[in-house]
């Protein structure tokens, strides 16, 4: 089947939308009112630039305005600013399509000889700037995996899948599922995104919880590199020195092309359950999902939304007069006024999912949590796909919309919510408007936890990207300061490139780079992501990058 038209300025397919519900658009207004909405212009008034002559290259080649325009940038918001104004950072001078590895192999070939950079994409859902095309003196072409999809090996034995890496989320769960099987990564791009952009960005699908994110999922890679094709085979565990499928999850398109990856697969479960329960506070949430986690009782997906987050929610589903008015008493008593909703699933057997829902209430109930059923965990699972379609509609009607992602040990991530909660309003403050910040954990650790922030602000008509880049800025450094990683799952790309030493420090900068000159001495690969001083890069300006403050 031809995939599915994508809209060019915005999320998902073309024809599909989530309007913002009026409850939901009343209450983000009482909060912080909307600014000015930020009207798409038509696609033939998008600014798109001369294309620069290339040599011949490998594989389909497509130099038309469409094709340039539709790969220039991903999903961030600066990137939806950029397509909804007309102005896109810098469009590719060709969008490079190879039809198989030996193609990838014979573009990266050409495009060292000739000294044109290669944007790899796969999905183009990145929303760190992983695939915005950046203003370059040379040539600069993408090139996307988009036809290099499908399954290629199954060893059902060993559990073990091999897919092109172009394959998008449902069609590696179409294929697995012909057979009885599943990958289980779901993240909420699954629609779109791809198993190379998935390994490249080690990415975190919702039922982390039980299967784990894409690191453990990963067995074995094959890429195409400057200096010639990589296969790490696959293997359930090895002593031959560091781990390099390591090294390649997280590499974010700098050391290579993905071209396809063996992944962990396992039976399809007999049945899928799930409960939605409402502990009194954010403080006993976090307390509940420890203890579970800690505890092993088993699950596949968690998602413990804050009191805000809680609120919000209520007020995107229609539900009918009598669960409204039970809702309405639950939250608006004493007990829950700060309530914190909790969504929890199963897989496996029916009586597995009873041993382990017992094991949970059990847990639950000892935080002061109630069990309200079923129902919001099915609606749930069914919207949670379409919920991106609503960033789009905000922005119509005059919110910018972004999302913050960090996790950190179990000790810090009360104080790190509350942190990053007030560097966003003073930061919004200084600028003259209010901010509303949701916040959810849905992937958790014996150790510590993910927190996932979404931010709504007023848009003010031509500073769009400086409040958000202020924003931005001030929530980075916030999670840093207080203990947390620079990013859970959405990657480092070229937005937090000048972040990242002060997570890893000069030696880890020192050893990325080193890889990097390692296997694309000429530095053609994704110049700016990942690592801001690319080697040979005569490129200076990303545009919507913001800094850390500790650049020269
Ligand atoms: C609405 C929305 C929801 C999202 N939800 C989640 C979520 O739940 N969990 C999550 O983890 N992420 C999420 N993301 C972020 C994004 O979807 C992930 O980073 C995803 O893994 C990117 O996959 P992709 O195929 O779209 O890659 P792209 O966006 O095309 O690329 C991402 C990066 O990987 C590189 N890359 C891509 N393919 C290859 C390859 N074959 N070889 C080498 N490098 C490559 C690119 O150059 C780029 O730097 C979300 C994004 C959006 C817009």
């Amino acid at each position: 089947m031809p995939p599915r038209a994508r809209r060019w300025n915005g999320w998902g397919f073309d024809g599909e939308a989530m309007a913002v519900p009026s409850r939901a658009a009343a209450w983000l207004a009482s909060r912080a009112p909307a600014g000015v909405p930020l009207v798409p212009v038509d696609e033939a008034a998008c600014e798109v630039g001369e294309a620069r002559p290339l040599p011949p290259l490998p594989g389909a080649v497509a130099g038309d305005r469409a094709s340039r325009l539709r790969h220039a940038c991903g999903q961030s918001f600066p990137d939806l600013v950029a397509l909804r104004t007309g102005r896109p950072l810098a469009c590719p001078d060709a969008v490079v399509e190879p039809e198989d590895a030996a193609q990838v192999a014979a573009v990266l070939e050409a495009a060292v000889r000739h000294r044109i950079a290669v944007i790899v994409r796969g999905g183009g859902t990145s929303v760190v700037g992983g695939v915005t095309v950046p203003p370059r003196p040379d040539p600069v072409v993408v090139l996307s995996l988009a036809r290099l999809r499908g399954l290629v090996d199954l060893d059902r034995q060993s559990l073990l899948a091999t897919f092109l890496a172009g394959t998008t989320g449902p069609e590696v769960e179409a294929a697995l599922g012909a057979a009885g099987l599943r990958l289980g990564h779901e993240p909420q791009s699954f629609e779109l995104s791809t198993v190379g952009g998935w390994v490249a960005t080690r990415s975190a699908g919702v039922r982390s919880n039980g299967v784990g994110t894409i690191d453990g999922l990963v067995a074995g890679a094959e890429l195409a590199t400057a200096r010639g094709a990589w296969r790490l085979a696959p293997q359930p565990a090895s002593a031959a020195g560091p781990e390099l499928r390591r090294l390649v999850l997280g590499s974010e398109g700098r050391l290579g092309i993905i071209t396809a990856a063996t992944l962990r697969v396992r039976a399809r479960p007999e049945a899928e359950h799930g409960t939605v329960v409402v502990l009194p506070g954010w403080g006993d949430g976090l307390a509940c999902c420890r203890e579970l986690v800690q505890s092993g009782v088993p699950h596949e997906i968690m998602r413990l939304s804050d009191p805000t987050e809680t609120a919000f929610g209520t007020t995107l589903v229609e539900l009918s007069p009598l669960v409204a008015r039970a809702s309405r008493a639950l939250f608006g008593s004493r007990r829950f006024a700060e309530g914190c909703v909790l969504l929890l699933g199963w897989a496996g057997t029916d009586r597995e999912i009873g041993r382990a829902r017992t094991a949970a209430r059990r847990v639950w109930r000892r935080h002061g949590g109630l069990g309200v059923g079923s129902s919001g965990w099915r609606r749930w699972l069914r919207d949670r796909f379409r919920h991106p379609y609503l960033r789009d509609a905000l922005i119509s009607a005059g919110w910018g919309v972004d999302t913050l992602e960090t996790a950190a040990p179990w000790r810090e991530l009360a104080a790190l919510h509350a942190a990053v909660r007030g560097a966003l309003e003073r930061a919004a403050a200084g600028r003259g408007f209010e901010i509303v910040l949701l916040c959810h954990v849905s992937h958790a650790y014996r150790d510590g936890a993910s927190l996932y922030f979404t931010v709504f602000w007023p848009l003010r008509p031509g500073r769009e990207l400086a409040d958000w880049r202020e924003l931005k800025r001030a929530a980075t450094a916030t999670l840093l300061a207080g203990g947390g990683t620079l990013s859970h799952h959405h990657g480092v790309g070229t937005m937090h490139a000048p972040f990242l030493p002060r997570e890893i420090g000069a030696p880890g900068v020192a050893v990325l780079r080193a890889a990097v000159r390692a296997l694309d001495p000429d530095g053609v690969l994704n110049p700016g992501v990942l690592l801001v001083d690319e080697p040979l890069s005569r490129a200076t300006d990303h545009g919507p990058r913001i800094t850390s403050g500790e650049e020269a």
